[in-house]
């Protein structure tokens, strides 16, 4: 590609590519040599550059920091049969400029974002991990800087992009407690938006849950804790009836996922109709009851597909069998074959580096 001309570029003397074991490395825990950095500020984006991961140096008073105007990204790049490429970024570069609407923070130009992505992956492309289901996880994230405590959306703000080199996200079958005290998005919130605030509140349900024994919660709608929403921070997929069902997204209360859009696609390549529609947890509970549920999972780049084995209602555990739950493997070998360049890639999600 041609450099987006206005990215300066500052590169480490002291990388620490040589002493990082690459292979199964935990979730987010470790970060590449660079980063990206852009500063908004009089209504323009300025200071754009890539230079060596560091600390941020912020003010006490710093606005994000009080008053959660705080937004993020997560996308994957992965090594391909010809090359590195990026999946779906300009699905993610959509999503954030809703999140940042929404929370009413400026856009972020695609100069920035997407060019300024695939320079900085470029620079780091050493680090993205090559072993099976190995990539390199991508964190672009804004913040309000403004340093002033008066109530108001910041005339400041700061963009970073962060790597880091991921391994499998292995997750057990999760067993999942139906949420019926907490709320994680009502009509007309956020719910919708990729917002830090949304992850902070939905901490305490998790913790409630895990003392309780189970993964993650399932989220219901504010009003009659019937309708369903998401699993912890994933879209939700039920097999019923041989149908995969998901909740619609118009009410403004499920996160679009970029793994859910995936998964339809993939689902209608592979003969398998997709209905995104209200789903309640009385259907849930009938249609188990009948033995008419096949597969229960969840989607989300970080894990891509997440087994669930256990739904916990009212005092009941309702139990699903994910050894046997070959539509969602199917669909993950599907995307996980497009991912690797084995799969022609009919939808040009691949975008290189
Ligand atoms: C990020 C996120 C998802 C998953 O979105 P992907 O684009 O598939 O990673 C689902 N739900 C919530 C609440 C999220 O924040």
């Amino acid at each position: 590609m041609t450099e987006a001309p206005d990215i300066s570029v500052e590169k480490t003397t002291s990388s620490k590519l040589a002493s990082t074991n690459l292979k199964d490395i935990p979730f987010g825990s470790a970060f590449t040599d660079h980063m990206l950095e852009a500063d908004y500020e009089d209504g323009e984006w300025k200071n754009v550059g890539i230079r060596p991961y560091q600390a941020l140096q912020l003010d006490p008073s710093l606005a994000a920091l009080h008053y959660g105007q705080a937004i993020f990204e997560g996308i994957k790049a992965y090594r391909t049969t010809d090359g590195e490429a990026i999946f779906r970024p300009y699905d993610n570069f959509r999503r954030f400029n809703q999140s940042a609407a929404r929370m009413n923070m400026p856009a972020v130009p695609e100069e920035i974002f997407i060019a300024g992505m695939r320079q900085l992956i470029a620079i780091d492309r050493n680090w993205i991990p090559d072993g099976e289901d190995h990539s390199l996880y991508i964190r672009p994230v804004m913040f309000a800087t403004d340093e002033v405590l008066g109530v108001r959306p910041s005339n400041k703000y700061k963009f970073l992009i962060i790597l880091s080199p991921t391994g499998p996200y292995y997750v057990n079958p999760m067993r999942i407690a139906v949420e019926e005290t907490y709320t994680r998005a009502a009509p007309g919130g956020a719910g919708f938006s990729k917002n830090a605030g949304n992850y902070g509140g939905s901490m305490l349900a998790a913790t409630r849950a895990k003392q309780e024994g189970f993964d993650q919660v399932l989220w219901t709608d504010a009003f009659e804790h019937r309708w369903l929403q998401e699993v912890g921070m994933m879209n939700v997929f039920f097999i019923i009836d041989g149908v995969a069902i998901t909740p619609s997204l118009e009410e403004g209360t499920i996160l679009e996922g970029v793994t859910r859009d995936s998964v339809i696609r993939g689902l209608g390549e592979m003969g398998v109709r997709t209905e995104e529609r209200r789903i309640s947890i009385d259907e849930v509970v009938e249609a188990h009851a009948a033995g008419r549920i096949s597969e229960v999972f969840g989607t989300g780049t970080a894990a891509v597909i997440a087994p669930i084995r256990e739904l916990y209602y009212k005092g009941r555990s309702m139990e699903f069998d994910p050894s046997g739950y070959t539509v969602s493997a199917a669909v993950k070998q599907w995307l996980n074959e497009i991912r690797s360049g084995e799969r022609e890639d009919r939808f040009n999600w691949m975008v290189k580096v």
